[in-house]
């Protein structure tokens, strides 16, 4: 990428950065020419390449911040009087290079926000061999960004969450993916805390008071997968016995802050096990010498540190009784994590827009090894599910394709959201589905053994595809998919004994994206004939035998929406109860798509709702209800049409609790199946928010009373949510809300916290929303709980506009600091349950200057455009659709 050459604007940001004191150059640094400073906008050249690194940390989590002496061995291309590479906010004491024999004195320069760095020489550096030794010391994070610390209970403890760019706030380096190293790390901490990292440790002794624990080198590694994590850790080991790939035993370790110490067991054999899954599917041994699983209580979800993962600490703490939610994220989650060992880790994306790749293989492979784990689980189904979500923000015309240009490092985590994760996830389903199983495998086996250690990109994983599947056609049907936004719509229409499909692009109501077209890898059913074809044109007749009603997705696989005549939609309506999981959903999701495109009535999808409540799968089953309901919590229905809604809802659910039974105590359904356990904590939730709800509400409150009062067998983990908010709608005013959230902040379980904050946010009462924005300063609640807390108030209808107004007045704190980049991307979500064409404007024109140029850009669009759509929707035809709920029966 070419040099930027907007040197005024490198020259404003140095300023800023002298001024802040936060980047300073060396006292003694010479005046210097703006040409010196400007830097690139995004990806570093090649003419400085690492060979190696050595990391020298001191780390003390008990102290506000962390110091270094870093070495890298690098190549230039050619002589070079300055360098250009990575480091943000970084104090730099000293900073040099080294070659033949001779030492020259730089100065260090961080001209970008970003963290993009000059090192500028007296003379130049010649080409060849050369080492920079660098001396400097930093301020630790408060949240999950670069080296970050946390108190829990009365002991520090921190770690490292550096993708994408912010390994460049914990050591200076060439901070993108395509230079893969060794690093040699070696830790400093006080004594008696343990040191985490990606190699095994190999040795440790006193050294000037502090503890010195050194690493062996690691394989080659990006700067983005390194890790360091320092603490009073609790951790049980074990081994993953050897499997037919690999030889010797693999030493797994669970790594957890020390309250958490009794429940480590569950994730150390289900890691052993999804090890050995995993081998078996890539057919090759655990990449690296050992693995350590280490969770901290703010990580936002999980990362693959090279044989170093960290998880939220609720993604991995937990036993055999856990509810059914959290052991299913635990199998996914560590699927997907441990898959990025070979995907994404072994072989790693050459630049941030092929992130894709990684995060939409590691999604499905979550899904796949999660389901072979526990297929008790039906882990799989929430892939789809997943993948069904990710349409309504692809349908949208303001976004983005899964695959995309990444120029300037402020676009590069936007990159890492619902089109990479879930539509990317459904596109690899549908790929997969269509080659099967085996073809689709070996095209993954011959793409990891082409790369391992190295770099790739889409276009090798595509051609491994394509010779694995014996079938070209694949590569443009998979970038159809990749390279542009937007959901297909196939249109069936039946004409004699077969079918016409016709392709458009899906809208919501009201909404015109332009024309799109697809290679569709299209698989349908009727009765026992599947068929499956690649539908490269605009419009094709298909002729499926069988009998029965067409089902247009089978299994649910494909990445598409469907349209039918009304007499179709009643016949696949008639036996949903009876569809696969999967292919349930995609009627679901399609039908309501229909609804909010202003075709199909609601009257239908209640009618699919009352199929599928009785789906023995529990991401069917919900999935016609759920979208009724989010029309509901939208406000795009009237309290006429609201009060509709309440009573359907109960006499959907109410005779399923009495078949389902409900005894809120802890471990009373241990046991049994976890989908039924699973359905009964719907049916229980769905109730508690309708008329014929009250006995179970009653019960619930009284469970939770109960469990407050230091029983802790009164309620079963999975109340928690059903449980609080039933507890807190009973008690307004009692100070319910204060001694829930005091429980909450005085704990440390990394269910129950969480699970009692959220409650308190979103319980919907006025006063303790405006308290907890305006009033509540207590040091134990951590900054990520802040937000979150501040999603609670603003996902209930009630307590919105408060939320809002404070956001308003509150938007410059909010997205200042390092802290408020990492939240600003996710701020805008925020607003999508707003849905006025007004308060689209008013979105619109409070933080479109303010976002302006921040990875939140683009959300923001969205969202404008989301409560936009919803509200044409309603000023059109909400009093109708209000009408239908009404009269819901
Ligand atoms: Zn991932």
């Amino acid at each position: 990428m070419p040099i930027s050459r907007l040197f005024i604007a490198a020259a404003l940001v140095l300023c800023a950065a002298n001024g802040s004191a936060q980047a300073q150059a060396p006292a003694a640094a010479p005046s210097v020419e703006l040409e010196t400073l400007a830097v690139p906008p995004g990806q570093l050249s090649d003419a400085v390449r690492p060979i190696a690194y050595r990391l020298d940390l001191t780390v003390d989590p008990a102290q506000p911040r962390f110091s270094g002496k870093v070495e890298i061995d690098v190549v230039l291309s050619t002589p070079s009087r300055r360098i250009v590479l990575h480091g943000r906010d970084l104090t730099m004491h000293k900073a040099s290079a080294s070659f033949g024999g001779k030492v020259q004195q730089g100065n260090w320069y961080q001209p970008d926000p970003t963290g993009v760095a000059v090192l500028v020489f007296p003379e130049a550096v010649p080409a060849g061999n050369v080492t920079l030794s660098f001396a400097y010391d930093a301020a630790f994070n408060d949240s999950p960004a670069g080296m970050f610390r946390v108190k829990v209970d009365e002991d520090w403890y921190s770690w490292t969450q550096f993708q994408s760019i912010d390994a460049r706030a914990a050591f200076p380096g060439f901070d993108q993916p395509s230079f893969k190293t060794p690093f040699t790390v070696t830790l400093r901490t006080p004594p008696g805390l343990e040191a985490v990292s990606n190699a095994p440790e190999i040795s440790k002794a006193m050294e000037g008071g502090l503890e010195v624990h050194r690493f062996a080198p690691t394989l080659p590694l990006p700067t983005y997968l390194v890790a360091v994590m320092v603490g009073p850790f609790a951790s049980v080991e074990g081994a993953a016995p050897p499997t037919p790939q690999r030889a010797e035993p693999l030493p797994l370790r669970i790594v957890s802050t020390r309250q958490n110490a009794g429940k480590l067991s569950f994730a150390l054999e289900g890691s052993k096990q999804i090890v050995a899954l995993l081998e078996d599917y890539f057919g090759d041994a655990f990449p690296y010498p050992k693995l350590d699983q280490i969770t901290s209580p703010i990580m936002p979800g999980a990362m693959e540190n090279a044989g170093a993962d960290l998880y939220r600490d609720a993604l991995i703490v937990m036993d055999e009784e856990a509810p059914v939610p959290q052991q299913r994220r635990f199998g996914m989650v560590v699927s997907h994590e441990l898959a990025h060992q070979w995907f994404g880790d072994l072989v790693t994306p050459e630049w941030w827009d092929d992130i894709w790749l990684n995060e939409s293989f590691a999604n499905w492979m979550g899904y796949r090894i999660g389901d072979a784990w526990k297929p008790e689980l039906n882990i799989r189904a929430g892939a789809l599910a997943e993948g069904f979500e990710a349409m309504e923000t692809d349908a949208l015309v303001a976004g983005r394709p899964i695959r995309e240009a990444i120029e300037t490092n402020s676009q590069i985590d936007g990159a890492f959201d619902s089109i990479t994760y879930g539509k990317g996830g459904h596109v690899i389903t549908m790929i997969a589905a269509y080659l099967g199983d085996e073809r689709f495998r070996a095209g993954v086996r011959r793409y990891l053994s082409a790369h391992r250690y190295g770099n790739a990109a889409s276009a090798d994983f595509f051609a491994a595809l394509a010779e694995a599947a014996g079938d070209p056609r694949i590569v443009a049907a998979m970038r159809s998919f990749t390279d542009q936004q937007g959901v297909p719509l196939l249109e069936f229409r039946r004409e004699g004994d077969s079918y016409i499909v016709t392709q458009h692009r899906y809208a919501p109501f009201g909404a015109s994206p332009p024309a799109a077209h697809w290679d569709v890898p299209l698989c349908v059913r009727r009765g026992n004939e599947r068929l499956c074809r690649l539908l490269t044109q605009d419009s094709a007749e298909i002729a499926v035998g069988g009998s029965g009603p067409l089902v247009p997705n089978a299994g649910g696989t494909g990445y598409y929406r469907f349209e039918l005549a009304e007499h179709d939609w009643s016949a696949l309506i008639t036996v949903a109860d009876r569809l696969p999981g999967g292919e349930a959903q995609a009627v679901a999701d399609s039908l309501a798509a229909s609804v909010l495109a202003g075709r199909a009535g609601v009257t239908q999808l209640a009618a699919l709702a009352s199929k599928l409540v009785r789906h023995p799968d529990s991401y069917a089953s919900d999935a016609a209800s759920a979208a009724l309901a989010s029309m509901v919590s939208e406000g795009l229905v009237d309290s006429f049409g609201r009060r509709g809604w309440v009573r359907f809802r109960g006499k959907l659910y109410a005779p399923l609790l009495k078949q389902y039974g409900f005894d809120p105590r802890a471990g009373a359904y241990a046991g049994e199946q976890p989908e039924r356990t699973q359905r009964r904590v719907q049916v229980v939730e769905r109730l508690v928010g309708s008329s014929r709800g009250r006995k179970v509400k009653k019960r619930l409150a009284k469970a939770v009373e109960h469990f407050l009062a230091g029983d802790s067998s009164a309620l079963d983990p999975s109340w928690f949510d059903a449980g609080f908010d039933a507890y807190l709608s009973r008690k307004k005013g009692d100070g319910a809300a204060g001694l829930l959230l005091e429980r909450a902040l005085a704990s440390e379980d990394p269910v129950f916290r969480p699970a009692a904050l959220n409650a308190v946010a979103a319980s919907g009462i006025k006063d303790v929303a405006r308290r907890l924005l305006y009033d509540f300063v207590d040091p134990r609640l951590r900054a990520s709980e802040r937000r979150a807390i501040l999603g609670g108030i603003m996902s209930s209808r009630a307590t919105r506009e408060i939320g809002f107004e404070w956001i308003r007045e509150h938007l410059d704190d909010l997205v200042s600091g390092s802290n408020g980049v990492f939240f600003s991307a996710r701020l805008p979500r925020m607003f999508n349950r707003f849905c006025s064409v007004e308060r689209a404007q008013e979105i619109a024109d409070t933080f479109r200057p303010r976002l302006a140029g921040t990875p939140s850009e683009m959300e923001l669009e969205r969202v404008i455009e989301r409560v936009r759509n919803c509200g044409v929707l309603q000023d059109t035809r909400g009093f109708e659709i209000s009408r239908e709920f009404e009269k819901l029966d």
